[in-house]
């Protein structure tokens, strides 16, 4: 037996006990302990085989353990779930230790590069052009944090970015909600530039040079056009049509009365959708605005903003006919079940770190399955599955 630290040759002096948690519960495991005479160094070559945690929790307690704490709060998680479902009883610390270690790991192998499981290109669906197509999208979610000490601190935001390769639009109306042929998720407190050096390598890795088409999909937040240009130089960038929208419903409620104010909202929409930012922009800068309020005015000042930063990539009449998406629907939904829904619960408050862990845990999960599943070393899902 050579030795982890020098290499010079260890030998066997004794067997030592060990109690360790898998996944039927506590056993005694007894392993060969080794001695290097050269440098001093000791080690349990076994520990090393089967994986064993910092808190002596075999690969596969550990991974299901994390698994809970990723989709539940840690002490439901250790009171609950898995006693019910594993027979474990572990305490709600060991649960949240457990799961911020992996989800740790995890952060730091993907700030070093790597990327899970096989390169893969994506059968990348085709437009109405016969072009095939790679979309992506990125958003910001707000997650609550606590000082040291239950101290009150600010809010912190967590990036979601997203590679997807979605089913076509079957009618002009349909949002995106039949299920991806294809998504990897990537969340976390990111500062834009990671993401963006982590998207590309997620990109890479799903054949996304492969597609003829990239179309990057945004609410045209602080950053994020010019965030594209950067990372995705070649995407054609669309303006999520549903925010473009809420601009032209929030001025019409203003401009006209109630009922006028819908009929006028749907006019617009329908202008937007049809003949494009630029014509509906046009009619904004021609609205009469002697009659506004102040508040009214407000609303005018915002959508006139929003279009004249924004037209370019407003030619929805185009991306319809080409048979693109125009929502972002699919990365809005994803700050919800990526990060909301287990980091925001009944004011939940999370220390930065904590929180960025389980980001990356729950966005490895929501991924395609073979993502988790190469995360913790089952490298034959792929073929499996
Ligand atoms: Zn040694």
């Amino acid at each position: 037996m050579s030795c982890v630290q020098c290499k010079e040759s260890a030998s066997f002096k004794e067997y030592r006990h060990k109690n360790v948690v898998c996944l039927l519960g506590d056993i005694r495991i007894a392993r060969g302990y080794y001695h290097c005479k050269h440098c001093g160094h000791g080690h349990f070559p076994w520990d090393g085989v089967l994986r064993l945690s910092e808190r002596a929790l075999t690969l596969g307690a550990e991974e299901i353990v994390t698994l809970g704490g990723s989709l539940d709060a840690f002490g439901t998680v250790a009171k609950r779930t898995l006693p019910k479902m594993s027979g474990l009883k572990l305490s709600e610390s060991t649960v949240q230790r457990t799961t911020e270690d992996a989800g740790k790991r995890l952060a730091e192998q993907l700030q070093a590069g790597k990327t899970f499981g096989q390169k893969t290109v994506w059968d990348w669906h085709i437009d109405a052009n016969g072009k095939t197509c790679a979309y992506l999208s990125v958003d910001a979610t707000g997650v609550m944090m606590q000082g040291p000490e239950g101290a009150k601190a600010d809010g912190r935001m967590a990036y979601v970015g997203m590679i997807f390769n979605p089913q076509p639009r079957q009618t002009e109306d349909e949002r995106l909600s039949r299920p991806c042929d294809g998504v990897r998720y990537l969340a976390g407190h990111y500062t834009l530039a990671e993401l963006g050096e982590q998207m590309r390598r997620q990109a890479a890795q799903v054949g996304v040079g492969q597609a003829t088409q990239w179309i990057a999909l945004t609410d045209a937040g602080s950053g994020l056009e010019h965030w594209i240009d950067m990372y995705f130089p070649l995407a054609i960038k669309i303006v999520d049509f549903h925010h473009a929208s809420e601009y032209l419903e929030n001025l019409a409620k203003v401009y006209r009365s109630d009922a006028e104010g819908k009929t006028l909202t749907d006019e617009w929409c329908h202008r937007l959708k049809h003949e494009g930012g630029a014509v509906m922009l046009k009619e904004l800068q021609g609205l009469d605005l002697r009659r506004l309020s102040k508040a009214a005015r407000k609303m005018y000042d915002a959508a006139l903003t929003y279009f004249t930063n924004h037209v370019g990539r407003m030619n929805y009449p185009e991306y319809l006919s080409n048979g693109w998406h125009i929502g972002s629907g699919g990365v809005e939904s994803a700050c919800k079940t990526v990060v909301n829904q287990r980091l925001c619960l009944g004011g939940m408050r999370w220390c930065e770190a904590g929180s960025d862990h389980v980001c990356h845990l729950r966005a490895l999960y929501r991924s395609d399955p073979d993502q988790w599943e190469a995360y913790w070393g089952y490298p034959d899902y792929a073929m499996a599955a």
